[in-house]
């Protein structure tokens, strides 16, 4: 089912791609494994994916050693500075870094593994009181700076969450405040490339407002089960 899944998504994603001009090769898709377990991740990966993103430090940390060593590790979930330990040894990409606390401990844990590690910064484009995110201006631009004085740190975008609303404005407003963030830092001299956003209710507007990354997580493995 997993495999049949994939196909149906890569195909909607080209489709959808073709149908308004992008080219599908800039799009990474990062199957978001949380609470998945190792056989249906094995199922994903053998059906052709390799990027896969996990939200909580300790599940990605064991699930890393039980899987094939070429899979690309996404952290997504809200770190805590005391899990940073966990995270930075397996993550290609952090995708969720919300303060300079937070990038001085990934500095200092990545300069003591002698790692340069990607990641995002990721942003509150919503009001909703659930979500995280780097909301002022002045905090994004300090921790855009803090990036670029970090010799350990690779500031390659931006991510963010859309609310959990059915409104498609209120979903596109999400997504174009970020590229528009974007746009605005890169203009005052950042060179940031990824738009991490869009999931599975919403990846086809993602696209359309100049998503990179797609994380998306039921519409590959089903509806989540939490124990
Ligand atoms: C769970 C999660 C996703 C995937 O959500 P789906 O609706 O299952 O596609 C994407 N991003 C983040 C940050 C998540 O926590």
């Amino acid at each position: 089912m997993i495999a049949k899944n994939i196909k149906i998504l890569l195909d909607k994603i080209a489709e959808h791609c073709s149908k308004i001009g992008r080219d599908f090769n800039e799009l990474t898709l990062v199957a978001v494994s949380k609470n998945q377990n190792v056989q249906e991740i094995r199922e994903a990966y053998d059906a052709g994916l390799k990027n896969f993103g996990e939200n909580k430090a300790q599940e990605l940390r064991d699930k890393v050693d039980l899987l094939p060593s070429d899979i690309i590790w996404n952290f997504i979930g809200h770190v805590q500075t005391n899990k940073v330990k966990y995270i930075v040894p397996s993550a290609s990409l952090i995708h969720s870094v919300d303060s300079i606390r937070l990038l001085e401990e990934i500095e200092n844990y990545a300069k003591k593994i002698n790692k340069r590690q990607k990641i995002l910064l990721e942003i509150k484009t919503s009001d909703e009181a659930t979500k995280y995110g780097l909301q002022h201006e002045k905090d994004i631009l300090a921790s855009s700076e803090f990036c670029i004085n970090s010799i350990h740190l690779e500031l390659i975008g931006l991510m963010t969450m859309a609310p959990f609303v059915d409104e498609e404005k209120k979903i596109r407003d999400s997504f174009v405040q970020l590229r528009k963030l974007k746009e605005k830092l890169n203009a005052q001299g950042f060179s940031l490339v990824e738009l991490s956003m869009g999931m599975s209710n919403d990846y086809l507007w993602a696209i359309e407002e100049g998503a990179t990354i797609l994380r998306i997580g039921t519409a590959i493995f089903g509806e989540r089960i939490y124990n």
